[in-house]
């Protein structure tokens, strides 16, 4: 056991297979380079101090008695985690937890997956715990559905955990497992923030949610895992439920066929899945925004841009767009001018490459 520790978890980007996760399809992401860092000792006393220099605010709760908070809400993302891992059996006592980031929080890269991860890593160097990576991953992602209350699948979790330097992630989230796919050296990832941070979480999220199981329930299956295109064609359902589903069963689709084209180096094939991807969002799940509809629509006619769609959850935050290396700054130009011009918003740019995944610094 360490008297202090400092870990790091990165946010993510999902890159193909748009809300698939809770459907138990598949996802290809990436740990991105910006993540949470958490600075933590143990205390003598049973409480959690918990303090962010992101937001100047700090609090301090019993163990014996974690709830969640509701003035302090972004506080629930670590004490949920402590909570989690009490609930599971794990022993530990009391600790300070001293947050910084440097990710933009509700920009669709999974800040609150990154505050998590960190935090469950702390209390695992301070206190000894074992877990595998996978099950570090679930634990995040009970604290975030049980006790910040939104219904989020494994996807934020399990990318910031196992990111890799230049690969992508593939999971399937009916085997719980994880495979890497390398991207090319030539490709880059750029994300742009559409300034519109997502609005209605939680709500919009957990009812699209609720439209899919719906979806697989009246095709008589356990998750849209086990639908396919045809299928939904043929059985009687109501069209926007059908619509729901044909995004989720499509969107594994395209990751398949994503691997298919990375493996056999086809940029542009991967591409025009990414486009394709952000269509289905746009008319079949409608989680896209106007103001993400612009950026992709300005990614399409520049230069230098493979493809491009929305990233995460929607309704807001970012965009990835895949694009050659050495471009990044003469697209970032011209998208951020016309962007400016057509919606009187202003989008920022983070270029990006695959990134390591969570760790203990020291
Ligand atoms: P995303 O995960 O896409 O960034 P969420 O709405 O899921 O968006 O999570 C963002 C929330 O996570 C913030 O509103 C805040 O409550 C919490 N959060 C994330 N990072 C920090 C931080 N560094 N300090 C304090 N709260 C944070
Ligand atoms: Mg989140």
């Amino acid at each position: 056991m360490s008297e202090t520790t400092t870990t790091f978890a990165p946010g993510r980007v999902e890159i193909l297979g748009n809300h698939t996760d809770y459907n138990l399809g598949f996802v290809l992401s990436a740990a991105i380079h910006l993540g949470v860092t958490i600075e933590a000792s143990r205390l003598s006393e049973e409480i959690l101090e918990i303090s962010s220099e992101t937001n100047q605010r700090s609090i301090s709760i019993e163990l014996s008695n974690l709830r969640p908070l509701t003035e302090d809400a972004w506080a629930n993302y670590p004490v949920g985690v402590i909570k989690v891992l009490l609930a599971s059996g794990f022993r530990l006592s009391g600790m300070r937890l001293n947050i910084s980031s440097d990710l933009p929080l509700g920009a669709g890269l999974s800040s609150s997956a990154a505050l998590e991860v960190a935090t469950a890593l702390a209390a695992k160097a301070l206190f000894d715990l074992e877990f595998e990576k996978m099950r570090l991953a679930q634990l995040c992602q009970k604290a975030e559905n049980e006790f910040v209350g939104v219904q989020s699948g494994l996807l934020d979790q399990a990318s910031s955990v196992f990111g890799k330097s230049h690969q992508l992630i593939l999971l399937d989230f009916l085997n719980v497992t994880v495979e890497t796919v390398s991207l090319p050296a030539n490709a880059s990832l750029l994300l742009l923030n559409s300034g519109v941070p997502h609005q209605l979480t939680g709500g919009e999220y957990n009812e699209r949610r609720k439209q899919c199981m719906l979806a697989a329930k009246s095709l008589g299956i356990k998750s849209l895992r086990d639908a396919t295109l045809a299928q939904l064609e043929s059985v009687p359902l109501d069209e926007v439920t059908r619509r729901r589903a044909i995004h989720v069963v499509g969107e594994s689709d395209r990751v398949l066929q994503g691997v298919q084209a990375l493996r056999s180096n086809r940029l542009q094939a991967f591409g025009d899945l990414m486009f394709a991807s952000h269509v289905s969002s746009q008319i079949n799940f409608e989680n896209s925004t106007s103001y993400l509809d612009v950026l992709v629509d300005l990614a399409r006619k520049t230069p230098g841009v493979f493809g491009s769609r929305l990233t995460g959850g929607g309704f807001g935050g970012s965009t990835v767009s895949l694009i050659q290396a050495g471009y990044a700054n003469e697209i970032v130009r011209t998208i951020s001018l016309e962007y400016h011009k057509m919606t009187g918003a202003n989008c920022s740019a983070i270029l990006t490459e695959p990134s390591e995944g969570a760790r203990i610094l020291s």
